[in-house]
């Protein structure tokens, strides 16, 4: 079965085929670099990055642009009132969205940055105002004739035939019921950022940057072009509409829109004290995994209701399959192989493709490789599972993160980066002691901790209780856990 997809476009599922036959084109609207992404933004570059993942391990390669909004609005805004340039504002800022990408697994795609492309901009203008899709107004802005393109509203169903011709908006974020002709081009004003071009000096609008970075990376028509489902309209919308008028061509194939987060059942702002990056979430002492593996859980056009009690369980999933996977690797097995260790790693192969490839069903395959670790642990307990069992069952588990991406356990040198960016900032008063703890705790090894264990023993043998009681305490401000039992003693990392 090829992969299902939702298509905003035709408000369907349809067979996903890319036009070239081995390869996919795809695009994803990138942040605007004017603060921190927050846990929202990452849940649709989540999906995206899980798309890609998938349609990689389905075979095809993947050309995946993505662009970083380093103008507009309020970058222009922002940067004056902190009396900084452009650039120096949004590389702070594009810096951080790309380390909290990497934190969460997300691959890179490859990047394009509005500035760096604005006389191709001032270009595609040029060419719509020659075909009579655009018109400069008298301050030197330019602006997109939605009268002149029928077509307009056919991604978000919206119905414009009443609209006024030749009524204007200047904002990137507009009424969102009203069509108005839509800035593609905005003139100088005193303060702001501008570059000199062939239509005269301005700033490009930001449906623009996407009409011209996507097609200018991708070619007039690719395949797939995804982001937030807040971006359908107008951003899209207007980026079909530039594009499309100006090439006499379909523009995108699929439209892939992520629905937006919620959090604890309500809309995630500031002012509601709700707001997290995954910064705050580290801070917190979560581990990036768990983030990543929350923030993948919930199928992409289904709302995702952020929870705590979410994260936490989520921190025990990814426990789960590491310390399957450590028993698989690190166990000793019987020689010889048992037909239905075999059957249960071939079919949750099989189930968690079917899964994935249900417009990327990313709960089901979870439940399948749950389903797996179930079964196998049970095995496990019975003595059941032979040597050639272990490597289709780690295959089963290799393919599940290839596209989860959340085995590796790299979660403390993330989490002490987090720690030492709060310490740059100023904002050691966010660490939480639980934070500290898990990179404290980094810091020994398993063989260090185990020589401290003995010296423990050794002073309890010779009742010198004062210092096995000092050890004890010295290991628990490293973050572990010390419990003495009538078997002797045990510890682990808390
Ligand atoms: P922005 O930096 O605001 O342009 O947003 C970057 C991406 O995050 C876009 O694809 C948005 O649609 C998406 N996005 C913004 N807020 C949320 C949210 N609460 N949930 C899911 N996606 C979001
Ligand atoms: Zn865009």
């Amino acid at each position: 079965m090829p992969l299902r997809l939702f298509n905003t476009m035709s408000s369907q599922v349809e067979e996903f085929h890319p036009l070239r036959d081995s390869e996919v084109r795809m695009y994803a609207c990138g942040p605007t670099v004017y603060d921190y992404g927050h846990i929202g933004n990452f849940r649709t570059f989540i999906a995206i990055d899980l798309l890609r993942r998938f349609l990689r391990q389905s075979g095809y390669k993947i050309q995946h642009v993505m662009n970083i909004t380093d103008v507009d609005d309020k970058i222009i805004r922002n940067s004056a009132r902190d009396g900084v340039t452009v650039q120096q504002y949004t590389a702070k800022y594009e810096k951080a969205f790309l380390e909290d990408a990497a934190m969460l697994g997300i691959e890179q795609p490859t990047l394009v940055r509005a500035t760096e492309h604005i006389p191709e901009m001032a270009q595609f203008v040029a060419k719509l105002v020659e075909k009579g899709f655009a018109y400069r107004a008298d301050d030197g802005s330019y602006y997109f004739r939605i009268a002149k393109f029928p077509r307009y509203g056919k991604l978000s169903k919206k119905d414009f035939s009443s609209m006024l011709d030749g009524a204007r908006v200047d904002v990137d974020e507009y009424d969102k019921d009203s069509a108005r002709d839509f800035a593609l081009w905005k003139a100088p004003k005193p303060g702001e950022a501008s570059w000199d071009t062939v239509i005269g000096p301005g700033r490009p609008g930001w449906h623009l940057e996407c009409s011209v970075m996507s097609m200018e990376e991708l070619g007039e028509s690719f395949d797939l072009h995804a982001g937030g489902e807040d971006l359908i309209f107008p951003h899209h919308e207007n980026e079909i509409a530039q594009s499309e008028s100006l090439t006499g061509k379909p523009f995108a194939h699929f439209w892939f829109h992520a629905r937006f987060l919620l959090v604890e059942g309500e809309k995630m702002s500031k002012s509601l004290g709700n707001f997290f990056t995954p910064r705050d979430l580290v801070l917190k002492g979560h581990k990036p995994s768990s983030i990543r593996y929350l923030l993948a859980s919930v199928p992409y056009r289904n709302q995702l209701n952020f929870t705590f009690d979410g994260l936490k369980q989520a921190a025990v999933s990814v426990d789960r399959l590491r310390n399957f996977r450590l028993r698989l690797s690190a166990g000793n097995f019987a020689d010889g192989s048992n037909p239905q260790m075999q059957t249960l790693a071939t079919e949750t192969g099989d189930r968690m493709r079917a899964a994935l490839d249900d417009d990327l069903n990313t709960a089901q395959a979870q439940a399948a490789i749950f389903e797996m670790v179930r079964q196998a642990n049970t095995a496990f307990d019975t003595g059941s599972v032979m040597k050639d069992d272990v490597p289709p069952l780690l295959a089963a588990l290799e393919k599940f993160d290839e596209v989860f991406a959340v085995l590796h356990d790299d979660d403390i040198p993330k989490m002490k980066q987090v720690l030492q960016w709060a310490q740059t900032e100023g904002r050691e008063k966010d660490i939480s002691q639980e934070l500290r703890d898990a990179v404290q705790s980094a810091h020994l090894s398993d063989a260090d901790i185990e020589a401290k264990i003995a010296d423990m023993r050794a002073a309890r043998t010779s009742r010198d209780f004062k210092k096995s009681d000092a050890i004890r305490a010295e290991l628990a401000e490293a973050g572990i856990l010390v419990e003495i039992t009538k078997d002797g003693i045990r510890w682990r990392r808390r």
